[in-house]
C-alpha cells in the first residue's frame, strides 16, 4: 500500500502545485497587473487550466484509487491516510464525471455570461441576461444529473459544502427565517441608530494601519501572509506557508475597510492554521465553504463588532482619528457600527438582515433547478421575496436580481448557502469555544485573542479537509447543527442594543 499511497501523493502535489501557480496569477491580475497584461494573462490562466484538468482527470489517479480501496477497511476511519484517499476519490469524481464537452459549454457560457452582467446590471437590462440565465439554468442541471442525488441540487450543494443536502439546508433556513423575519420587523420598527459619523473623511494610510493592526493582534501571520489593495477583496492562498489577503477602503466609509480586513484575516487564519504535514494534499484546504465562512464571520462579527472588542479599541481609535470622532462616544460608536436597516444590497446588509438575502436567493436557486421557477419569471419571484421577507420592492433590477455575480458566473445552485451556514456555525463554536474557556470574552476585553485563536487552532484549523463540515460540527458541539446557538447570539446583542 505505501508504494501506491506515496504514488498518489505524488500526483496530488502537482495538482495542488498547479492550482497555487494559478493563485498567484490571480492575485497578480487583482493587484498590481497592468492593464495591458489582460488578455495575455487570461489566455495563461486558460491554458493553466487545461493543464489543471488533465492532471485532476489523470487515468493513473483512477487507477491508484482503486489499488488503494481494499486498504481503506483496514486503516482507521479516522486515520489522515483513510481521509486523504477519501478526499481525493471524491475530487478525482467530480473532476471526472463531468463529461470534457459539458466542462467547455460551461465556461464559454459562464464567460458570455459574466462579460453580459458587467453591462446589464449598470444598463438594469435583465432581458439581455434572459437567454444566457436560462442556459446557464440548463447546463447546471446537466452538471447536477452527472452524478447521483437525491434533489437535483444536491450535488451543486455538495460541490463547496459537502455533506449537507438541499433538504438539510432547506429545513435549517426555514426554521432560521421564521425567528428573523419577526426579529428585524422588531428591531426596524424602533428608532434607527445614527452612523453618520463613519462617513465623515478618514484617511485610508491610518486605516490600513489601524486593520493591520488589529489583525496581527488576532494572530493572522504576516511572515507567512501578506495584505495588499484590491477592488474585491479575498484570500488566496499559495502554500501553508504564504496565505495572503486583500482589502480596499474608502476614505468616506470607516467600517467598510476595517471590517473587510477583519473578515479575510478570518478565512486566512483559518488556512495558516493547517497542519503543515497536510502540505500539498487535497487535506490542506478549509473543509467547506460554510466553515469557511464561519471563521471570516466570527473574526469579523462576533469578535469585531462585539462590545469589548471595541471598549479595548475604541479609546486608541478614537485617539487616532481624534477629529473625526473626539465627538462620538464608545456607546454611539458601537450603535453605529451595528446599526440594522432593512436595505436591498445584500453585501452591504447589516449581521442581523444579511442572512434574508441569502435564504430567498437559496429558495429560488431551489425552485429554479427544481423547474418550479422560469428564469424569466425570476424578477418577479424576486421582489416578492424582498417585500414578504423585508418589506421591500427594488426601484431596479440593477439593485434586485442583477446585484450578485454569482448565477452570472456560470452555474446556478450551490452558491449562495455557505454564506448563511457560516453564520450559524459561527456561532455555534463561539459559544463552544467560550462554554470550554469562560474567559474569552473578557480577554476580547483586554486585545487578547490567543486563547481564542488556540482553541479554533486545535478543534477545526488543524483538521483542514481532513473531517467534513458536519464532523466538525459534531465533534466540536456534540450534536447537528442547529440554529439555537446563533439565535442566542442574535437576541442577546441586538435584545441589549435595541429593546426587545
Ligand atoms: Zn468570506
Amino acid at each position: 500500500m505505501n508504494e501506491k499511497y506515496q504514488q498518489l501523493i505524488e500526483k496530488l502535489r502537482v495538482i495542488s502545485d498547479l492550482g497555487a501557480i494559478g493563485a498567484v496569477l490571480g492575485w497578480d491580475q487583482a493587484t498590481y497587473m497592468p492593464q495591458g497584461g489582460a488578455a495575455a494573462r487570461g489566455r495563461q490562466m486558460a491554458v493553466l487550466g487545461q493543464i489543471s484538468h488533465e492532471r485532476a482527470t489523470d487515468p493513473e489517479i483512477g487507477q491508484l484509487l482503486d489499488d488503494l480501496q481494499p486498504y481503506l477497511s483496514e486503516l482507521p476511519d479516522e486515520s489522515d491516510e483513510a481521509r486523504l484517499i477519501k478526499v481525493a476519490q471524491r475530487n478525482y469524481d467530480r473532476s471526472t464525471k463531468v463529461p470534457t464537452e459539458l466542462v467547455g459549454k460551461l465556461l464559454a457560457n459562464g464567460a458570455a455570461a459574466y462579460s453580459a452582467w458587467t453591462t446589464a446590471r449598470p444598463e438594469n437590462d435583465f432581458e439581455k441576461m434572459l437567454p444566457l440565465l436560462e442556459t446557464t439554468l440548463e447546463l447546471s442541471r446537466e452538471v447536477a444529473n452527472c452524478f447521483p442525488h437525491d434533489h437535483i441540487a444536491d450535488p451543486l450543494i455538495d460541490q463547496s459544502d459537502y455533506g449537507m443536502s438541499a433538504e438539510s439546508t432547506r429545513k435549517l433556513f426555514a426554521e432560521l427565517r421564521a425567528e428573523l423575519v419577526p426579529l428585524v420587523q422588531e428591531v426596524t420598527g424602533q428608532e434607527s441608530a445614527d452612523d453618520s459619523f463613519l462617513k465623515r473623511s478618514f484617511p485610508i494610510d491610518q486605516q490600513k494601519e489601524l486593520g493591520e493592526k488589529i489583525i496581527r493582534q488576532y494572530g493572522y501571520d504576516f511572515t507567512r501572509g501578506r495584505q495588499d489593495l484590491t477592488h474585491h477583496p479575498f484570500m488566496t492562498k499559495f502554500s501553508l506557508g504564504d496565505v495572503r489577503i486583500t482589502t480596499r477602503f474608502d476614505e468616506n466609509e470607516f467600517g467598510d475597510g476595517l471590517f473587510s480586513t477583519l473578515h479575510e484575516a478570518g478565512h486566512a487564519m483559518y488556512e495558516q492554521g493547517i497542519n503543515m504535514a497536510y502540505e500539498g494534499t487535497p487535506l490542506a484546504n478549509g473543509t467547506s465553504a460554510g466553515v469557511h465562512e464561519s471563521q471570516s464571520r466570527l473574526w469579523e462579527n462576533l469578535v469585531g463588532r462585539s462590545r469589548p472588542f471595541w471598549e479595548h479599541y475604541y479609546p486608541y481609535v478614537q485617539e487616532q482619528f481624534a477629529e473625526q470622532l473626539s465627538d462620538v462616544s464608545l456607546d454611539s460608536f458601537y450603535r453605529g457600527i451595528n446599526k440594522v436597516s432593512r436595505s436591498l444590497i445584500r453585501v452591504d446588509a447589516d449581521e442581523l438582515t444579511y442572512n434574508l438575502h441569502v435564504m430567498l436567493r437559496f429558495d429560488l436557486e431551489l425552485e429554479m433547478l427544481e423547474g418550479k421557477l422560469a428564469v424569466r419569471d425570476l424578477p418577479d419571484a424576486w421582489h416578492a421575496r424582498y417585500e414578504s421577507d423585508l418589506g421591500l420592492r427594488a426601484p431596479s433590477d440593477s439593485n434586485g436580481v442583477l446585484q450578485d455575480v454569482h448565477w452570472y458566473s456560470g452555474i446556478i445552485g450551490g452558491v449562495f448557502q455557505g454564506y448563511t451556514l457560516g453564520n450559524i456555525m459561527s456561532a455555534a463554536f463561539f459559544e463552544q469555544a467560550t462554554k470550554a474557556h469562560p474567559a474569552i470574552n473578557s480577554e476580547i476585553g483586554q486585545g487578547k485573542f490567543d486563547t481564542l485563536h488556540g482553541w479554533l487552532r486545535e478543534n477545526i484549523y488543524q483538521y483542514g479537509a481532513k473531517y467534513t463540515a458536519p464532523e466538525i460540527v459534531q465533534r466540536v458541539t456534540g450534536s447537528e447543527l442547529s440554529i439555537e446557538p446563533y439565535m442566542r447570539y442574535l437576541r442577546g446583542k441586538f435584545g441589549e442594543l435595541y429593546t426587545l
